[in-house]
């Protein structure tokens, strides 16, 4: 692959990613990954007849879902990783995009889910969502999903700050060295597992809370919205998990905006489905993949017509 063949027409796409830490940024590396391989194989010769273009992608860490949708809206990126419940408030207008409403977003795929985790760390001694009262709490940077749904969490339980003895608004990054060093008792967190970071956070003594569902609010906020879903961590996937974790959770996905072209999300939606093993192999998260559920669960933008094209192409549709 020479850079100087492609010099005169390469055209650079961002995807919105999370926190370096986290499992976006391996999403929109993974993604960026098999775009390029494709551009390389010898289906190089079809991707020409549909478009004479030549793309390379760049997947920067970033603050996270509703940052990466801003910033797909502001025509700043052309892809984001964004979770399902985010998807969903952008693209009417709801929550946190009240009166801001991102008509124009358009859903590519789904990726892996992610449970909403409340980790705590033992010397906090901290059960469950109720005893984090008096507690320092991270709810994660503004713009991150994990903040969004934090808040909704909370809303959901009938608390806000004051509850806690004080929140920080750290990275998903910076949260668990913060909690492992004891200056914060918890931190909620909407990410894929199992994941590195988590198993940091175990290997230092942390646990991720059991959020109680049967009956109780958050029971009513996975009955009240098609993009939350109860959700489980099964035990024995972070050191010293000897039980299953249960939890409500939302599904990671890949968003873009109708002004985005319809070649360049056909071929990134191609590049991936056509190296779907590769893809799958690129984070432990992706493992559970499978086609069908990517092009229906957790999207409630609509799908962008260049996916589309693709899954029709694909008999998926
Ligand atoms: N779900 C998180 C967010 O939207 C990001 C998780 C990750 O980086 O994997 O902020």
């Amino acid at each position: 692959f020479s850079f100087g063949s492609i010099a005169k027409s390469a055209e650079f796409f961002t995807i919105g990613t999370g926190g370096p830490t986290g499992v976006y940024f391996q999403t929109g590396n993974a993604i960026c990954k098999m775009l390029h391989k494709y551009a390389t194989s010898s289906e190089h010769g079809r991707s020409k007849s549909v478009t004479d273009k030549q793309y390379r992608c760049t997947a920067p860490s970033t603050g996270g879902s509703n940052y990466n949708i801003g910033q797909i809206a502001a025509g700043e990126f052309q892809f984001g990783v964004a979770q399902s419940d985010w998807q969903f408030h952008a693209v009417n207008g709801s929550s946190k995009w009240e009166g801001k409403k991102f008509g124009n977003l358009r859903a590519v795929f789904s990726v892996h889910n992610e449970p909403f985790q409340i980790w705590a760390r033992k010397k906090a001694k901290v059960k469950d969502f109720k005893g984090l009262k008096g507690k320092t709490v991270n709810i994660g940077n503004p713009g991150s999903g994990q903040r969004g749904t934090m808040e909704e969490l909370m809303k959901a339980m009938g608390v806000d700050n004051s509850y806690f003895k004080g929140v920080t608004e750290l990275t998903s990054s910076e949260q668990v060295k913060a909690l492992c060093d004891g200056k914060i008792d918890a931190f909620g967190y909407s990410v894929g597992f199992p994941n590195g970071a988590m198993e940091q956070a175990a290997t230092c003594g942390a646990k991720a809370l059991p959020i109680n569902l049967t009956g109780g609010p958050v029971q009513g906020l996975i009955d009240g919205a098609d993009y939350y879903a109860a959700a489980t961590i099964p035990a024995g996937t972070y050191t010293g998990q000897k039980k299953d974790v249960t939890t409500f959770g939302v599904k990671a996905t890949v968003v873009t905006s109708n002004a985005v072209e319809a070649d360049l999300v056909y071929l990134v939606v191609k590049a991936v489905f056509e190296n779907f093993d590769d893809f799958r192999k690129q984070h432990p998260a992706f493992a559970p993949l499978k086609k069908e559920d990517m092009i229906a669960d957790g999207l409630s933008a609509p799908l962008h017509e260049g996916a589309i094209r693709y899954y029709k192409e694909a008999g998926l549709m």
